[in-house]
């Protein structure tokens, strides 16, 4: 049945312009002071800069920005991107978007953001290097990286190579100086990265996902049967976070991913796609159109308005406007990506009963795994070095004397759980999913017990504006 027309033509405010009205909706049943809810909402600083690099014969002029939210906890924190539409609004938003989803799951940083203006797919390997290593120099210059005062991580665009050209640059600026790989984190394993930092974020979407349906109850309401296996999931953006919580939902969750959409087009199959081979196909073809038993879409939007359980927008801002809300028609939208539902849209998906899970908790997962990284760099050691082996003797010697003890033999299931591993990846999820339950049944609860609260996202701002008043306040520098 189609779904009742409700959507009007609109003005699509800027990412800036709709993270605000989120925030807005959120303070007005605060009782924060004014003076101090518009320092919180303002962008503290943005440092614009354009540079020449050469291209064959040719010089190009290089636009980039840092944005820097807020100062509440130091260092900020916040991801790189490449993109031709990257502008200051974007990184603005960008950055105040980290302010809040940092202190949602109690990471403690401050929110920043950055961007360069290219599409890196025009560019080759040698001259990224360069626009990469200039643009860090130059935000070394003006004090906009650093372990303690901003400290960025990859975003669209970018990954685990950028970082580690920026951290070699960093480290080329301060010679000697100890805490030079806390400069950036989703580095590459070898050059002080951690494990299990590239999947986080789409872990994290798996997690926060897991946990949402979790909650039968939550779950019959919107006309679903409880538990996530079977579930019909379609994913906007095949890239680092679409992809892994895709592979992750099915492998993990047996969640059935139907529809891929990307920048050239997109991908159905009613019956499920298989991630892994549609990402070697990819891999090996340079697109995901044409995958064997599947139906190409014209247009990677297409997959927005197919029927399915859970929508996984993990591309690009303002994909779900005023403009094509109604024909939308999943009942689950889990904004993987960052403000992928203008706050127009949002309203309307609202109304129609359809749950959305929120962006600045569903994909916290990557700055979560950043903290990991960026402590384990201050700390120079992996994590679980020192208790590893002591772990697996102690549970060693807890089956051996309980089976002794007992006379009978453990349940290999409860054995395995036992003396499973507790590496550096093991602990790493499992402090990923620590954060997302928790930040979750808190969301959950505040939204439960505020009556003036009308849904998840309202939730997540109220807790981390409560959190944020309550910094600048200890700060003292709000009476
Ligand atoms: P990415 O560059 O790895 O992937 C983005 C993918 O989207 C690419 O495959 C690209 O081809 C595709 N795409 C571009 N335009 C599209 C379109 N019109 N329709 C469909 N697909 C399109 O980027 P990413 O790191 O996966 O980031 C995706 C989103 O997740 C962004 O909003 C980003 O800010 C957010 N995010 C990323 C991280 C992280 O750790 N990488 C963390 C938090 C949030």
């Amino acid at each position: 049945m189609a779904a009742p027309k409700t959507s009007v033509p609109e003005h699509i405010p800027s990412l800036f312009e709709n993270v605000n009205i989120q925030f807005d909706r959120a303070a007005a049943i605060m009782k924060i002071h004014p003076g101090l809810l518009r320092q919180i909402k303002a962008c503290n600083n943005v440092y614009s800069v354009q540079f020449p690099i050469r291209k064959g014969k040719d010089y190009i002029l290089i636009e980039g920005f840092r944005a820097e939210h807020s100062h509440h906890l130091k260092p900020a924190k916040g991801g790189i991107r490449y993109s031709e539409d990257v502008t200051r609004d974007e990184v603005m938003a960008l950055a105040a978007l980290m302010t809040y989803k940092c202190a949602l799951v109690d990471v403690p940083f401050g929110g920043s953001k950055g961007g360069v203006r290219i599409n890196p797919r025009k560019f080759s390997v040698p001259e990224l290097e360069r626009i990469t290593r200039r643009y860090a120099a130059e935000l070394i210059k003006k004090d906009f990286l650093g372990p303690h005062v901003n400290v960025p991580a990859p975003d669209m665009g970018t990954g685990a190579r950028e970082m580690a050209w920026i951290a070699d640059t960093y480290e080329a600026f301060h010679p000697g100086s100890p805490d030079t790989r806390a400069c950036i984190t989703g580095k590459p394993y070898q050059q002080g990265g951690i494990q299990g930092r590239t999947e986080a974020t789409g872990r994290g979407v798996q997690f926060g996902i897991r946990e949402v349906f979790g909650h039968d109850e939550d779950i019959t309401a919107l006309g679903m049967t409880p538990g996530l296996a079977g579930k019909r999931v379609v994913v906007q953006g095949f890239g680092n976070v679409g992809y892994h919580a895709a592979r992750f939902l099915q492998e993990e969750d047996n969640v059935k991913v139907v529809a891929i959409g990307e920048w050239d087009g997109g991908i159905y199959n009613p019956d499920g796609l298989p991630i892994e081979k549609v990402n070697r196909h990819r891999n090996r073809t340079g697109s995901i159109l044409n995958f064997p038993g599947a139906k190409n879409l014209k247009t990677g939007n297409e997959v927005l308005y197919l029927e399915c359980d859970i929508l996984i927008p993990a591309a690009l801002e303002n994909q779900i406007t005023s403009r094509n809300v109604d024909k939308v028609r999943a009942k689950v939208v889990g904004e993987a990506a960052n403000g992928p539902v203008t706050a127009a849209a949002d309203a309307i998906l609202r109304k129609r009963g359809i749950l959305i899970i929120p962006d600045i908790f569903l994909n916290a997962g990557g700055v979560t795994v950043s903290y990991f990284e960026w402590t384990k760099n201050l700390s120079h050691m992996r994590y679980g070095r020192m208790s590893q082996l002591l772990e697996n003797l102690e549970a060693e010697t807890f089956i051996r004397e309980t089976e002794t003890l007992t006379g009978k033999t453990f349940d290999p299931k409860a054995r395995q759980t036992l003396l499973r591993s507790h590496d550096e990846l093991a602990l790493v999820n499992s402090g990923l999913e620590d954060t997302m339950r928790s930040a979750y049944r808190d969301m959950r609860k505040t939204l439960k017990s505020r009556k003036k609260i009308e849904d998840l996202r309202m939730a997540s701002y109220v807790i981390s504006l409560e959190k944020i008043a309550n910094a600048y306040l200890d700060l003292g520098i709000f009476p």
